[in-house]
């Protein structure tokens, strides 16, 4: 693939610019980053801390119960995952089956 800014050298660095580009200054900031598979941003995909969801559920891994509850957290931006939520070994959950 050629460099996005002289057009006549391989690019070999980010932004798809060659060596000389990248490095010349006022080159990289005409062209920004690429968007890639790795590089998406929205709920649940940062790396910034989200808000932790007010109350575990004991909604099961992989049931219907559990994915609404993930939908309804994602929606309302919050981390998807709550420490205390059931888990297949969760001895609070046994507790309240039996
Ligand atoms: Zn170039």
């Amino acid at each position: 693939m050629r460099c996005q800014n002289c057009r006549r050298r391989r690019s070999n660095r980010p932004r798809r610019l060659c060596w000389r580009c990248y490095y010349k200054s006022g080159v990289r900031e005409k062209h920004g980053p690429i968007e890639t598979r790795f590089s998406r941003r929205g709920p649940g995909q940062g790396h910034l801390p989200s808000k932790l969801p007010p109350f575990p559920t004991s909604a099961l891994p992989g049931s219907a119960a559990k994915i609404a509850v993930l939908m309804q957290r994602a929606e309302m931006g919050l981390e998807l995952f709550h420490p205390d939520d059931a888990t297949e070994f969760s001895p609070g959950w046994l507790d309240l089956a039996g």
